[in-house]
């Protein structure tokens, strides 16, 4: 049976993975719509190559390009933001979420109250809204499909049916590029080198989250609402070799684990194939050649974007959703060459010290915190950089 699959954010790193797994499998799948903010030839190229009935370009001046790109063949063409909420709400028997940051909350959101079954990357959402974007789920009696390696193993070892009989859930962290930096080291790396992931290829973004570690805050967080044990039975674990995607420990002591290769293609073949599993082009996970796993404690002092999370996720309410908003602004900032990479942290630590709104009751409580959050962000900047 063919399976009907829409690509939020098809373009970038997890959304060409996941064509990639698409069109190995051509007939099994039928793709109803793909969406990009600015890249109207990589849109184009997908949506020929999966003869997608609609594409949609974010940026609404970018209409006539991709409508000229897309000239001759039977994709549909639609621009700008409202459009991609459209594109998200088409049917769908699967919808990949993987637009990056805080723009993915909407069409995700327009997704669940569908009633679609989402599968999860864009963890941003989550972080932000992650209590009412659970509540929709649960309403709409869909399924929320993590995508994010760590989740999508504690995913595959939840024991989803009765979760008290969970001692602790265990993400794992490679722990970046600047594992074993001193603060001194890392006052001097450029964007460059921040985004260049020892074992994963990944968009901008998540690749400098991963440097600072607020990824692994973020996925705290993200853990936090996809699995109810409560914020004191999640932990960190460094790991560098990214071979145990993360552990669940039970009660009796038992725990068990997800290994994988640091391939986005097997977590994102787990949700497309759920209930059932899939074949990937992966390269198989070879533990001989892997030879040694080593695991060690994360450094919250080196790596005080992690201790922010951390806080943010005990404190709760409009927290998490500020520390997001005002990360992602700083490292926008950070990839500009505005500021230094450990001004990340320090940004977000001043806009969470500075601005404390009360809890976000709908979604767009939650959108005009993360806009407030962002103009603190950016008056923060402006000091810094003067
Ligand atoms: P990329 O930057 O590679 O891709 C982002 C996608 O979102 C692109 O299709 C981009 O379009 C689109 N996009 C960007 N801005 C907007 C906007 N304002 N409105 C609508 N669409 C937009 O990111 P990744 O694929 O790396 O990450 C996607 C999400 O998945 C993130 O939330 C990330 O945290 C999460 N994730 C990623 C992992 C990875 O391995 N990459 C692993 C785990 C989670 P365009 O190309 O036109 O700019
Ligand atoms: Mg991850």
């Amino acid at each position: 049976m063919t399976r009907t699959v829409t690509i939020l954010g098809a373009t970038g790193s997890i959304g060409t993975s996941t064509l990639d797994l698409i069109e190995r499998e051509g007939d099994r799948f039928d793709v109803v719509a793909l969406t990009a903010q600015r890249d109207v030839e990589g849109l184009a190229a997908a949506a020929r190559r999966t003869r997608a009935h609609r594409a949609v370009i974010g940026e609404a001046r970018l209409y006539g390009a991709l409508k000229e790109a897309l000239a001759g063949s039977d994709v549909e063409v639609a621009a700008g933001r409202d459009a991609i909420i459209e594109a998200a709400e088409l049917p769908a028997d699967w919808t990949m979420a993987a637009i990056v940051g805080t723009a993915g909350l909407n069409p995700v959101m327009a997704a669940l109250r569908r009633g679609r079954t989402v599968a999860l990357a864009n963890k941003e959402s989550l972080v932000l809204a992650g209590g009412l974007m659970t509540r929709v789920a649960r309403e709409a009696g869909t399924t929320l499909l993590p995508v994010d390696s760590e989740h999508n193993a504690v995913f595959q070892c939840f024991p989803h049916d009765d979760p008290t009989r969970v001692r602790r859930v265990i993400l794992t962290a490679s722990g970046g590029p600047f594992r074993q930096f001193t603060r001194e080291e890392m006052a001097r790396v450029t964007p460059a080198q921040a985004v260049k992931h020892p074992n994963w290829s990944m968009g901008a973004k998540i690749s400098v989250d991963s440097a600072t570690l607020m990824n692994k805050g973020l996925e705290l967080i993200e853990a936090h609402h996809l699995f109810p044990v409560g914020h004191e039975r999640l932990s960190v674990l460094i790991h560098p070799q990214s071979v145990v995607h993360s552990l669940v420990e039970y009660l009796d002591g038992s725990v068990l684990a997800q290994l994988g290769p640091a391939d986005m293609r097997t977590p994102i073949a787990h949700t497309l194939a759920w209930p059932e599993r899939m074949a990937t082009p992966c390269t198989p996970l070879d533990l001989a050649t892997v030879g040694r796993l080593d695991f060690e404690e994360p450094d919250l002092v080196r790596f005080p974007a992690l201790a922010l999370a951390f806080q943010a996720l005990r404190d709760g309410g409009a927290r998490p959703g500020v520390l997001n908003a005002a990360n992602e602004e700083a490292v926008a900032a950070f990839l500009a060459g505005r500021i230094g990479f450990l001004d990340i942290a320090f940004i977000v630590e001043k806009v969470l010290a500075r601005y404390a709104p009360r809890d976000p009751e709908t979604i767009d409580d939650a959108l005009m915190i993360d806009a407030e959050a962002r103009r603190y962000t950016e008056s923060a900047l402006e000091r810094q950089a003067a």
